[in-house]
């Protein structure tokens, strides 16, 4: 079949929710994408910040295959032999006590939500708590994860979402406190902000709304679905900053490309959740616990933490390096490798055009270029993608 035969196949039976570029891929290897007419991609977006060990990597394949050739799903009224490891994995990179694993992000953000409240009405005998989020984030599009993403236009016509819900202003500690009151049983973040345009949390504000919650029995709920498993150079990102928070939300990397996610909590908030209580048919089956344990064993094998703190170094001196040659470019941010270039000018036709050019960017916003490659790339794969995106960005001067 072409190309055009299997866009046009899916086009006639999807439910029309994307604007899909017109490529059709077929297999990667390491950090490249190659599609079904041969053509190879540049992938510095690893199916948004998934696929870090990069793609076909052996020992992961074998991992996976082995585990089909024995058992690919059981429910969750059994235990199968390598639950309890990625359990003990998660919870240990997270500095957690006890996880839940789920299908997705979304699912992630749902149960955090859940333990949250389950946890203010044993603790206070009623319910009706709120949950103060920040405006801008973005947590999912399930109407739990949607009614905490700060984003109006997601939700406008999927209104009553779940109430309860109050947004401050991200890196703004007064404007938490605004929202702060009895009734305030969590505080969820994004540790650092990713689809509303790579904006870290400040130390000082982190450490703040911390000491908050601490003061005021709210529990803090950092969203590293984006941001952890090592994107930023530490596990989680919360490690920079020296603090935890009493719930972690992952997912995205977790399974590098095998859907899984997971909250994970400290015990004396996980406790709060008994039989009945939660519940999924797939989350933590077989199959997908094999991957989890898997990818943290590659995690170590391959140095991968290794890697981005010693390659991301490079990767932000040549982003800045393009912010110094092009005044549309006003701004480089991010952690590791976890970049964003904020332009004055929209970034949609220039990610069209690095496409055009066999290097897969994505956006975070209109004025961003997202970077949020396998967390293996090198630094001749970081050289690659700086010409082929500064040849780019000469046709918009
Ligand atoms: C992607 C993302 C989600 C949602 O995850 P899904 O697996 O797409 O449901 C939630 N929070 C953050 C920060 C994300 O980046």
């Amino acid at each position: 079949m072409q190309a055009q035969e299997y866009i046009d196949k899916a086009e006639q039976y999807l439910i029309h929710t994307y604007n899909r570029y017109q490529i059709v891929l077929e297999k990667g290897e390491g950090v490249y994408l190659y599609d079904v007419n041969g053509d190879k991609y540049l992938d510095f977006t690893s199916g948004i910040a998934v696929f870090a060990l990069g793609y076909h990597n052996q020992a992961f394949d074998t991992a996976l295959k082995d585990q089909i050739d024995n058992l690919i799903h059981t429910s969750n009224y059994f235990y199968s032999p390598k639950l309890g490891n990625a359990a003990e994995k998660v919870v240990k990179a997270t500095g957690m006590d006890r996880v839940f694993f789920t299908n997705s992000g979304t699912e992630a953000i749902e149960g955090a939500i859940k333990l949250a409240r389950k946890y203010a009405f044993l603790r206070d005998g009623h319910t009706n708590h709120e949950i103060i989020s920040m405006k801008h984030s973005f947590h999912g599009r399930s109407l739990g994860a949607l009614a905490v993403t700060g984003n109006p236009h997601y939700q406008e016509a999927f209104q009553p979402l779940i109430g309860g819900v109050v947004f401050a202003e991200y890196n703004n500690l007064q404007s938490v406190l605004d929202k702060v009151n009895d009734k305030t049983c969590a505080i969820i973040m994004e540790t650092v902000q990713g689809e509303g345009g790579i904006y870290p949390a400040s130390k000082e504000f982190l450490e703040q709304v911390r000491a908050l919650c601490d003061e005021k029995d709210i529990l803090l709920i950092c969203d590293e679905i984006q941001c952890g498993m090592g994107r930023t150079g530490t596990m989680y990102a919360y490690e920079q900053y020296g603090l935890k928070p009493d719930i972690v939300t992952t997912a995205k990397a977790l399974g590098c490309g095998v859907p899984v996610g997971a909250f994970a909590a400290k015990e004396k908030v996980a406790k709060a959740l008994v039989p009945g209580d939660h519940g999924t048919t797939y989350g933590g089956n077989p199959f997908v616990v094999a991957a989890v344990d898997k990818v943290f064993d590659l995690f170590e094998e391959l140095e991968v933490l290794k890697n981005v703190n010693t390659v991301a170094p490079y990767l932000e001196e040549k982003l800045d390096a393009l912010k110094a040659k092009y005044d549309f470019i006003i701004d480089r941010r991010g952690r590791g490798f976890m970049q964003g270039l904020e332009c004055n000018i929209p970034v949609g036709p220039i990610i069209q055009d690095a496409l055009k050019n066999k290097l897969i960017l994505i956006n975070a916003g209109t004025n961003v270029i997202r970077f949020v490659p396998p967390l293996v790339i090198t630094k001749e794969n970081v050289d690659e993608m700086i010409s082929i995106l500064d040849a780019v960005l000469q046709n918009y001067v």
